[in-house]
């Protein structure tokens, strides 16, 4: 088996793949490609960074790495929490910029077919002249699909609408072999065997590359609001959560912000709250509740209702908040993670745990925090038991502790270490030591029936 090694070989391999202006090498690799957005995550160099055009390409360049055992790391826009995305430094990127069309839009099936590097906010545009929706709405829109498949993203409309794998129908993949697989379609169902689409979802470029994916789609409601409630107790906003999802109103985001976070916020983007000094001065934390419908009274209804549930549920005070006013304060909780970032925060996580076991976490999380005289600030998609947790502790071996008792918190109440971010390089140990180790060995042979020689993301869920 000839093995190829120096950086310019391995570069000239895959030039004769897809041409000399998408086979880069040495400084023409800009930094970002050897990065994602983990606070913790050092940027490696590839070898090599490939630029595909077709489904045909990443064939062709599998079967080449394949047969040469090079490494290959995918890469979509590169704003993963979890370092997934770091290649090896004797392996290529596979970067996806040029596989960014949006290859139909089916209104009648309501399905979207796309190629790994559209854009969220590309496809969201192309769709909203349509009166149609992907509802899957991670915080930062410049992800790619591609990315957002192999991360299984949330984000904050999970709670009405699912995650990723909850959306997307089937995928075209590429295995290591370079074998080209179509798995789903653009069916809401089926029962036929294994379901590989599912498998390779969330799986972190560790199976497969996907060249396609196809969405399902939802009609765009016309009217949306958005409750800002502020509470005394961090411990009341927890509670209210599976009573406010139990009651039926179907929120569309259901999200908490604990007032480290707020506070943040508020300084360093300027949000206006339009909440009175009064309040402001005895909330703790603060649940926001946004809901959408087709018909504007319907929608006034609704509204109406969760006010009345949030007061019952014991909110200092209730506030429906102008359209304006609304978008900024989602717009700002998207910004949760550079606030954080600006703030000092030495890592990010994202443990889930079932939502009613939420207040059992947060409570734990508090006890976790006095015990290492740590700052952790924490908001969250509190719908789904999504708990993203900024750590103040600088550090690494205290930092790693903590993780470590925060996971086991998590899934001592029934939870999982990551609820979206995924698992990456770096969260990889905790995952290891703590998950079940007969689902790990399993993981593992999955892994070697679809990459026989580890050449897919190696470094990333295993070792
Ligand atoms: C400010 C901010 C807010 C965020 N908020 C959320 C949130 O609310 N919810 C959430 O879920 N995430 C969130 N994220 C994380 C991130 O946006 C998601 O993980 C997103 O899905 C990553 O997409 P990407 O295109 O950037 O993927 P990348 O970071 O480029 O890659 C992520 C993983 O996917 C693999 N990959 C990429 N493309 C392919 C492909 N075509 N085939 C196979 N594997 C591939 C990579 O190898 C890597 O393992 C946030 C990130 C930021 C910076």
């Amino acid at each position: 088996m000839p093995v190829v090694t120096s950086p310019a070989a391995i570069a000239a391999l895959f030039t004769a793949i897809v041409g000399p202006d998408h086979a880069l090498s040495g400084d023409a690799i800009a930094e970002d490609y050897g990065h994602d957005e983990a606070l913790t995550a050092r940027m490696v160099r590839p070898a090599a960074v490939v630029r595909p055009a077709s489904t045909d390409e990443v064939a062709a360049i599998l079967r080449a790495a394949d047969q040469h055992r090079i490494p290959v790391t995918a890469r979509g826009a590169g704003t993963g929490l979890s370092g997934a995305c770091i290649p090896r430094a004797d392996g290529i990127v596979v970067s996806f910029e040029r596989m960014n069309r949006v290859l139909e839009i089916d209104e009648a099936n309501c399905v979207a077919v796309v190629e790994p590097g559209v854009r969220l906010d590309q496809l969201d545009g192309e769709l909203g002249t349509r009166g149609l929706v992907y509802p899957v709405y991670p915080g930062e829109y410049s992800a790619s699909l591609g990315g957002n498949v192999s991360t299984n993203a949330g984000g904050m409309r999970a709670v009405k609408y699912g995650v990723t794998r909850h959306n997307v129908l089937g995928v075209e993949a590429v295995l290591a072999s370079g074998a080209v697989i179509r798995c789903g379609g653009k069916l809401i169902k089926t029962s036929s065997g294994y379901d590989l689409t599912q498998l390779v979802i969330g799986s972190e470029g560790t199976l497969a590359l996907v060249t396609q994916a196809i969405l399902r789609l939802h009609p765009r409601p016309a009217h949306g609001a958005t409750v800002l409630a502020p509470f005394a107790t961090l411990d009341e906003v927890t509670r209210a959560v599976p009573r406010i999802v139990a009651s039926g109103l179907a929120p569309l985001m259901l999200e908490y912000i604990d007032i480290l976070t707020m506070t943040a916020m508020i300084n360093q983007l300027g949000l206006k709250l339009g909440v009175p000094d009064e309040i402001r001065a005895k909330a703790m934390a603060y649940l926001v509740v946004a809901l959408e419908n087709a018909h504007a009274e319907r929608l006034e209804e609704d509204v109406q209702a969760v006010g009345e549930l949030l007061a019952e549920l014991g909110a200092l005070d209730i506030y429906v908040l102008s359209p304006s006013a609304g978008g900024e304060l989602i717009a700002a909780r998207e910004k949760a993670f550079w606030v954080s970032k600006a703030a000092g925060a030495d890592d990010v996580i994202d443990v889930v745990v079932p939502r009613a076991a939420i207040h059992a976490f947060v409570q734990r999380v508090g006890a976790i925090a006095r015990e290492h005289e740590t700052w952790i600030a924490g908001c969250g998609h509190a719908g789904d038991g999504n708990v993203h947790m900024a750590i103040f502790q600088k550090d690494s071996e205290r930092r790693s502790r903590i993780l470590r008792q925060l996971f086991e918190a998590g899934i001592a109440l029934g939870g999982a270490i990551s609820g979206e971010h995924g698992v990456g390089k770096e969260k990889k140990k905790h995952f290891l030591a703590l998950e079940d180790p007969t689902k790990v060995e399993l993981m593992r042979r999955i892994k070697a029936a679809f990459d026989p020689h580890g050449i897919l993301n190696p470094g990333t869920i295993f070792d």
